[in-house]
């Protein structure tokens, strides 16, 4: 069994990391993604001081760095005038910031380096369900195809005949919020939807006074920009009342609306979308078996508000993916898996509380 590879099930950030991390520590990983190629989304913006930490541990730091923009500290602006907010300079850290890249570009980034580690990433295969023997896992997969809309579907309604088999050794579900592995470990995704969304949307602007990270307070709701390149925003639109119709239209209008008094030249709105708000936590980050994980979103989701989406889902990553190559390599004991979701379940409802409270 110890030849399998571990099968990592999503290419989002929290897959590619794991991959990174196992792949670097030689363990054996494939990738298994039901899109048919890489997310076009810009979607999660900040990456954290511990983050950065973590990327530098395996050399990457550096090209995220060059990838976004640094941002020392949150600007406030109201009535058109900038406030200056907490410094993040005094955090100990090798890295007291937060860099603003577009997810694209993180998932990029890890890609290249799995490319060099020789990783595989199945594109188009999608992860049904899996049989655990003392010999190993087999995962079933369908093939996908991707609608016009660029949406990944299954191109079979797959019957037991069609799905393609594949072996391995463990299996970590990183398939996102709607992750298809917790069903199989029989998590219950345990919380609530908020009555409330937000429009994140990016947004192409030229604006000469906008600092990289702001919140416009504004009566009908907050604004809040990231700069991820010249131009190039990603902002958060929320309302103190029930939100419009979000058509890219109404959601332009609402972001120039809110930038007064400044100009914002030829703002176009480029892609958005409506988040409802979730938070919830699966019941558990481990099967019974031992040998199927939940990490990322597939484990926890909450309020985008403090960024800490994706910055968690990857130190879930990292904190799984060290132990179970000593596990994988025979140089710890199996017990140690155990300590992946006693230490990481407290973070995560932390976080939802946390969010929560910020939202
Ligand atoms: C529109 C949008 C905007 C967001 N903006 C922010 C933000 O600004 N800040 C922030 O912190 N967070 C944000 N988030 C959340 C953040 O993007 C996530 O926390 C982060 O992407 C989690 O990474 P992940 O790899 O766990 O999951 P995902 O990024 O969701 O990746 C999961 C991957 O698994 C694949 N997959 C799913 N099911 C299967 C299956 N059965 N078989 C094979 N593959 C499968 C999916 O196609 C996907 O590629 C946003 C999310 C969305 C959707």
């Amino acid at each position: 069994m110890a030849s399998l590879p571990v099968a990592v099930i999503g290419a989002g950030p929290t897959g590619l990391m794991c991959a990174v991390i196992l792949a670097e520590l030689n363990v054996p990983v494939e990738i298994y993604e039901r899109n048919v190629g890489p997310n076009t989304e810009w979607r999660a913006p900040g990456i954290h001081a511990r983050t950065m930490e973590m990327l530098a541990r395996y050399g990457l730091a550096d090209a995220v760095l060059a990838a976004g923009e640094t941002v020392f500290g949150m600007v406030a602006r109201l009535n058109g005038r900038l406030h200056e907010g907490p410094s993040l300079c005094h955090m100990r850290s090798e890295f007291p910031m937060l860099v603003s890249c577009a997810q694209t570009d993180t998932e990029q980034i890890l890609r290249d380096r799995l490319a060099k580690l020789g990783v595989r990433i199945h594109w188009g295969l999608e992860f049904v369900d899996y049989a655990y023997e003392a010999s190993g896992i087999t995962a079933y997969f369908c093939h996908t195809a991707t609608d016009s809309d660029g949406q990944a579907r299954a191109t079979t309604r797959a019957t037991d005949k069609e799905l393609l088999a594949h072996q391995c050794a463990y299996l970590i579900g990183c398939d996102g919020g709607r992750s298809r592995v917790r069903k199989t470990i029989g998590a219950v995704f345990e919380g609530k939807t908020l009555d409330a969304s937000i429009a994140v949307c990016d947004v192409h602007m030229q604006v000469s006074r906008l600092p990289t990270a702001c919140f416009t307070l504004h009566p009908d709701g907050q604004l809040i920009t990231f700069r991820v390149r010249l131009n190039e925003y990603r902002a958060f639109v929320m309302w103190t009342d029930d939100p419009p119709e979000m058509t890219p239209e109404v959601l332009a209008e609402t972001i120039r609306k809110r930038m007064q008094p400044e100009d914002v030249g030829s703002l176009q709105v480029q892609s958005c979308s409506q988040f409802t708000i979730n938070e919830r936590r699966a019941s558990r980050f481990i099967s019974d078996d031992k040998h199927v994980f939940l990490c990322g979103d597939a484990a926890h989701v909450h309020s985008p508000a403090g960024g800490q989406g994706m910055n968690m889902s990857m130190q879930d990553a990292e904190n799984l993916a060290w132990k179970l190559a000593m596990v994988y390599h025979g140089r710890a004991n199996a017990d140690v898996l155990d300590t992946y979701a006693i230490e990481r379940i407290p973070v995560a409802d932390r976080t939802i509380r946390l969010s929560g409270a910020l939202f």
